[in-house]
C-alpha cells in the first residue's frame, strides 16, 4: 500500500494521507526505511535511462569508472563523485546549442519534440539554464506533488490564489500544474506589472491566499495604503506562501509578515521539480517538510559546500544538497551539486508529528563566507540583526572589499537603525547585536549604521552583499 501511494507522488502529500492512511503503524524509523527501499527500487532504472540517453551522462559515469549497475543503494550513490555543477550545467547547455541548436543541455534525455514546458530561473546572473524541462509524463509525475503540499496547509478547491512571480518561461510557472490539480484558481500576475497592478488586482479578485516572494510581501505593507487605501490585512488572507529567498524561517521577518497580513505565512521550495517541501502551521518554524521523496534522493545526499565530499546524513548536519532524480525523462539530473546548503533534520517534526525529513535553507554555497576558518552564511546574520526590531529596520548588507569566500576580519555589515533610534542608543545597540552574533556564530563584526529606508528595497530577490571590488 505505501508503495502505491509513493507511484502516485502522493507520499506525505496532505493531511488525510498523513493522518489517517499512508502512516498508520508506521513510526519514524520504519517509514524513512521503506522510502530507502522504495527509492532504490527507482534508483538503478533511472540512472541506466540516462546512461543510454545521454552522452553527457555516459561520459560522466566512464569518466569514474563506474557503470550502472554499480549504483543500487543510496550509499552507493553517496559516494559517487559529483557529476554537476551550475557550472557544468552552463557548459552542458553551450555544447547543446552548439551541436544539436537548443538550450537544454547534452544532458538532456528524451527527444526535444517530446518536451511539455520548459523554464529557467530569474534572478541568478550569468546564462540562463533550462533546467526546468520537463515531458508530459514528467508533469504527470510531479504536478500531484506540488499540489498536495499545499493541501497539507489547506489549500483546496474554491481558494483563489494570487501568485506573482515573473512568469511564462520561469521556474515558478510549473506551480500553477499544481494548483489546478487541487481545484484552486490561481489569478497569476507578472511580477514585472509593478506594485500597483498588483494591489488592484488583489483588491478586486479578493484571493484567499497570496504566493510571493518574501521582499514583496514586505514590500507591499507600505504600498497598500498608499495605492488601495487598505491594510494588506483587509484582504483577509488564509495564508501567505513564501518561495525565492530565504523569509519564513527567519522569526522577525515571519512574524512581522504574519502580523501585517493576519494569516499564517509558509515557505515553500521545488528546486527543478525535485526536493518539494513546504513548512506547516505552527507560530515557530521547523522547516519544510520534505512532501514528495519519490521524485529524488536529495534529502539523503548532502556534501560539503567546499570538498564536495559526504556529509553523514544525520539530525541537524549541514551540507550542499545533491539532486539524483528519480523517474525523470526530459532532464533528469544525477549527482548534480546546484549551490543550495541547507540543514537536514530526520526526526518528526515537534510541532505536526510529520515522519519524514525535514530541511531549513541556510543559504547560496556560494555566499558562504569563510571568517577565520568559520563558515558563515549571510541569512545567519540576517537572522540576528532581524531579532533588533523595531531598533532596527532588518534590512542590511554584508560589504565586500574582496570575493569570497575568505573575508579578513572585520567582517563589515550596513544596518539600517530603526524609526525611533538616536545617536545615544545606536552605539549600545551595536555592541549588543555584535555580542549576539558572536555568541551564535563566533565571529565579531563591524557594524555602520544607516538610515531608515536607505538601502534600496527589491521586489524581486534583495542582495545580500555589496561589493566594493571591481567585479567582471
Ligand atoms: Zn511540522
Amino acid at each position: 500500500m505505501i508503495q502505491q501511494k509513493m507511484e502516485k507522488g502522493l507520499i506525505v502529500n496532505s493531511k488525510k494521507y498523513f493522518s489517517n492512511d499512508i502512516f498508520n503503524g508506521f513510526s519514524g524509523d520504519q517509514l524513512q526505511e521503506e522510502m530507502r527501499r522504495f527509492q532504490e527500487t527507482l534508483l538503478l532504472p533511472q540512472l541506466r535511462y540516462c546512461y543510454q540517453s545521454s552522452d553527457f551522462y555516459r561520459k560522466r559515469f566512464d569518466g569514474v569508472g563506474a557503470k550502472p549497475e554499480d549504483i543500487r543503494t543510496l550509499e552507493a550513490l553517496r559516494n559517487l563523485p559529483i557529476f554537476m555543477t551550475k557550472e557544468d550545467e552552463r557548459q552542458s547547455v553551450l555544447e547543446s546549442l552548439e551541436r544539436h541548436n537548443h538550450p537544454f543541455g547534452t544532458h538532456l534525455c528524451a527527444r526535444v519534440e517530446d518536451i511539455y514546458l520548459t523554464g529557467t530561473t530569474s534572478g541568478t546572473t550569468g546564462m540562463p539554464t533550462f533546467t526546468y524541462t520537463f515531458t508530459k509524463n514528467d508533469m504527470d509525475l510531479i504536478s500531484p506533488g506540488l499540489a498536495h503540499r499545499f493541501a497539507f496547509n489547506g489549500v483546496g478547491r474554491g481558494d483563489r490564489i494570487l501568485f506573482i512571480f515573473p512568469l511564462g518561461i520561469y521556474a515558478t510557472t510549473m506551480t500553477l500544474w499544481g494548483l489546478r490539480i487541487l481545484k484552486a484558481l490561481p489569478i497569476d500576475i507578472d511580477a514585472r506589472a509593478g506594485s500597483e497592478l498588483m494591489l488592484k488586482y488583489a483588491d478586486l479578485t479578493k484571493p484567499n491566499y497570496m504566493f510571493c516572494t518574501p521582499s514583496l510581501a514586505e514590500y507591499l505593507i507600505q504600498k497598500a495604503p498608499l495605492i488601495i487605501g487598505k491594510d494588506v490585512g483587509d484582504l483577509k488572507l488564509k495564508g501567505l506562501m513564501l518561495t525565492g529567498e530565504i523569509g519564513a524561517s527567519i522569526p522577525e521577518l515571519k512574524r512581522k509578515l504574519e502580523e501585517a497580513y493576519g494569516c499564517r505565512v509558509y515557505d515553500y521550495w521545488a528546486p527543478a521539480g525535485h526536493v518539494i517541501g513546504i513548512s506547516c502551521d505552527a507560530d515557530d518554524y521547523f522547516g519544510m517538510h520534505g512532501t514528495s521523496p519519490d521524485l529524488c534522493t536529495s534529502y539523503e545526499d548532502l556534501v560539503d559546500p567546499h570538498s564536495k565530499k559526504p556529509v553523514p546524513i544525520e539530525d541537524g548536519a549541514v551540507g550542499e544538497m545533491v539532486i539524483t532524480s528519480l523517474k525523470r525523462e526530459a532532464v533528469p539530473l544525477i549527482k548534480y551539486a546546484y549551490g543550495d546548503t541547507v540543514q537536514i533534520f530526520t526526526k518528526p517534526c515537534p510541532n505536526c508529528g510529520f515522519p519524514g525529513k525535514r530541511i531549513k535553507i541556510i543559504g547560496r554555497s556560494d555566499d558562504m563566507l569563510v571568517i577565520k576558518g568559520v563558515n558563515v552564511y549571510p541569512a545567519a546574520i540576517k537572522e540576528v540583526v532581524s531579532s533588533f526590531v523595531p531598533k532596527v529596520t532588518g534590512e542590511m548588507r554584508i560589504v565586500l572589499g574582496q570575493p569570497p569566500p575568505r573575508v579578513i576580519p572585520p567582517l563589515k555589515i550596513k544596518v539600517e537603525q530603526g524609526m525611533e533610534m538616536n545617536a545615544q542608543g545606536l552605539k549600545g545597540l551595536a555592541d549588543q547585536i555584535i555580542q549576539t552574533i558572536h555568541d551564535r556564530l563566533r565571529i565579531s563584526p563591524l557594524i555602520e549604521w544607516v538610515g531608515p529606508g536607505s538601502l534600496e528595497k527589491s521586489t524581486r530577490k534583495t542582495p545580500v552583499f555589496e561589493k566594493t571590488y571591481e567585479t567582471s
